[in-house]
């Protein structure tokens, strides 16, 4: 089965926002950040960042630093060497303010798009409609909603965004509110998921039981087919009988005491015979 992920947002949502933090000593941890992280996890989450990292195009930093950037912020962020599963980030910027001919592209991947998301369940068998998408801006909340995901949106940064469309799943103040959420959501999916097992059988015995129903119908249906064939072969010989006992009688009446001999020796042969099937009907 696909695994549920949490996408998180880096910039202001796991790491305090400096402006374009182009070294690893620069990386400071938000609060309940890592805290999050692992609770995310023990909930049984992958934990995957998905972040705009503009800073390559415009020629702050390259992918180079920005792969350090991220192993510190993944070390700040583990516990017992377990952390984050995946960073995706998105180095693209469309327009005059990228500087670097090889970043200037509009991306997919740049959120608002919901390209990061995409690959990251491709690449992680991740079943977005049981994910969650949390980040601290509109574009996350429009990524999120865009790959299928519910989402929260933590707000802190004071602007208005009641009218914004689409609107996130959950409002929080702070991250580890939104951990709530997704506990308390989770726990209650599996404790529904427990109460369907446990009232719908498995696979397996259902179509075993419909196997059993089907043979006891055609077990049903053969044994009605034999009793009526016996019963017609019953009937018809108990008719022959009749028919020989009247001819002996004829027959006796006529003087003509051998073939009346002869004719009721028959009709008790086949009365014989009527009542051996008789019998094997109520055997069967
Ligand atoms: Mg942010």
């Amino acid at each position: 089965m696909s695994h549920r992920a949490v996408f998180l947002d880096r910039d202001d949502t796991l790491v305090v926002d400096s402006g374009y933090i182009d070294h690893p000593d620069r990386v400071v941890l938000m609060s309940g950040a890592r805290e999050a992280v692992q609770r995310f996890r023990r909930a049984g989450f992958k934990v995957v960042v998905a972040s705009n990292q503009s800073g390559v195009a415009r020629g702050y930093f390259d992918e180079k630093r920005l792969a350090l950037i991220n192993q510190r912020v993944r070390d700040l962020l583990a516990a017992d060497g377990e952390g984050l599963d995946a960073i995706y980030c998105c180095p693209f910027l469309d327009g005059p303010d990228a500087k670097v001919d090889a970043y200037r592209r509009d991306s997919d991947l740049r959120k608002p798009r919901p390209g990061m998301l995409l690959k990251a369940a491709r690449e992680m068998d991740l079943d977005l409609t049981r994910s969650w998408m949390i980040g601290d801006a509109l574009r996350d909340i429009e990524a999120g909603v865009a790959a299928g995901c519910r989402t929260i949106l933590i707000e802190g940064n004071g602007s208005d965004t009641s009218n914004a469309e689409p609107q996130p799943t959950h409002r929080t103040r702070s991250i580890l509110e939104a951990v709530m959420i997704v506990e308390r959501e989770s726990a209650s999916e599996s404790e529904a998921e427990r109460t369907r097992s446990k009232s719908a059988p498995p696979e397996d015995i259902k179509l075993l039981t419909e196997i059993r129903d089907i043979l006891d119908r055609q077990q049903r249906e053969t044994m009605h087919d034999d009793f009526s064939i016996k019963r017609l072969i019953g009937t018809l010989v108990q008719m022959l009988a009749l028919v020989s006992a009247g001819w002996g009688a004829y027959a006796m009446f006529g003087d003509d005491a051998g073939a009346a001999v002869t004719r009721f020796a028959l009709a008790g042969f086949l009365q014989l015979v009527v009542v051996s099937l008789t019998l094997a009907d109520r055997r069967g």
